[in-house]
């Protein structure tokens, strides 16, 4: 079924400067005192951040770590607001804490990866913002599910929620990785896709878990055609008491976002537009190609499995497989094709011939019981 989400476009909710890309969203991990607060915000908004955030409740993996300052620090973030004029935001994961941000007048909120994967959240979240118009951000559920994503987005709008924006922070990683989070930037782009019109931030922050890594992700979600980023930044990273790895200061953020090369969405010009409608066709031939090859590769994987059947052969026959595989991952190196960009389209073509084969036995089966 497909699905749509009825929003408002961001450049109506009067929160960011569009004219100079990107949207940005940048503040602490989390409200620690005043001062931090106060002292980061001056940084960011001698620079021209119009949007802050800060942690108000922390969702930590261990109890007893840092739990957030709790709802005194909303008085802080409202002393943001009046003394910069900056809009504010935190992160709300159940319906007390909406009460709460409402009463403080905090003007956007956002929905943490963890309560993202929990739709009963995510339905007292939507209950309790019915009838307000803040804007919401959902970042990704924790797990690379794209639907659990969407699904939070569809509660939020089905509750009146029309200011919509999602945050990618990437995917708890299955194996150790240089990052944090596993950047799953597929998952990013299907969604982007799939909801263009709604505002789309990375936040290079969690994904990377680290100072070193902010650059490269940043860039990569400028290049990716990303509306905006989320960054932590605090007066002093390393007195954080939390995330103290992945913060920046005020003067390094603005830094590192001067030296973003922020692609341009679309442009009008006649010559542009006349090259890329070839480039474009160009593709689409490719990709009628490669249907009409994969269906002639198809039709052998099915007479293969007539004759293993009429030998009495097993369908999967590993080792050949194995081999296979190699030689297109050696070859495709040759071509410059990722290692596993190959494996996955040739695993999938795998499966598809071995599931076209075992069809084959299943009819002849089917048969033997009639
Ligand atoms: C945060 O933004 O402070 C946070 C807890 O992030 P996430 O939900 O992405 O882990
Ligand atoms: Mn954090």
């Amino acid at each position: 079924m497909e699905r749509t989400l009825d929003t408002i476009p961001v450049s109506q909710w009067g929160f960011f400067d569009e004219t100079i890309p990107p949207l940005v969203i940048a503040g602490p991990c989390s409200a620690e005192s005043e001062l931090q607060v106060m002292m980061t915000a001056k940084g960011l908004h001698e620079f021209g951040i119009h949007v802050y955030r800060a942690g108000i409740w922390k969702p930590r993996t261990h109890p007893g770590s840092f739990e957030g300052v709790g709802s005194k620090g909303l008085k802080w973030l409202q002393k943001v607001k009046n003394e910069y004029g900056m809009k504010v935001c935190t992160e709300v994961a159940n319906e007390k804490h909406v009460y709460e941000c409402l009463k403080y007048g905090i003007d956007m909120v956002w929905i943490g990866a963890r309560t993202t994967a929990n739709p009963f959240l995510v339905q007292e979240i939507a209950d309790a913002l019915h009838d307000t118009d803040i804007p919401v951000l959902v970042k990704n559920p924790v797990s690379p599910d794209l639907d659990l994503w969407i699904g939070a987005l569809e509660r939020l709008n089905a509750a009146g929620i029309r200011k919509l924006g999602v945050i990618h922070r990437g995917f708890t990683p299955l194996q150790k990785i240089p990052y944090r989070n596993e950047p799953g930037w597929g998952i990013a782009v299907e969604l982007r896709t799939r909801f263009p019109e709604i505002p789309f931030f990375a936040d290079p922050s969690h994904m990377g878990g680290s100072r070193k890594y902010l650059q490269e992700l940043s860039q990569r979600a400028m290049d990716l055609g990303l509306d905006g980023l989320m960054i932590e930044s605090h007066c002093d990273p390393s007195c954080a008491l939390s995330d103290a790895k992945q913060q920046l200061i005020p003067d390094e953020l603005r830094t590192l976002l001067e030296s973003l090369k922020v692609r341009q969405k679309a442009i009008d010009d006649a010559d542009y537009q006349k090259s890329m409608l070839n480039l474009r066709t160009q593709i689409d031939i490719i990709d009628e190609n490669l249907l009409l090859e994969l269906k002639s590769r198809m039709d052998i994987s099915r007479r293969i499995g007539e004759f293993k059947k009429e030998h009495n052969i097993a369908i999967v026959q590993a080792s050949r497989w194995e081999s296979i595989l190699k030689s297109m991952i050696d070859k495709g190196r040759e071509y410059a094709l990722p290692e596993d960009f190959i494996t996955e389209v040739f695993n999938a073509i795998h499966k598809a011939s071995v599931a076209a084969q075992n069809n084959i036995l299943a009819q002849d089966y089917d048969k033997e019981q009639l």
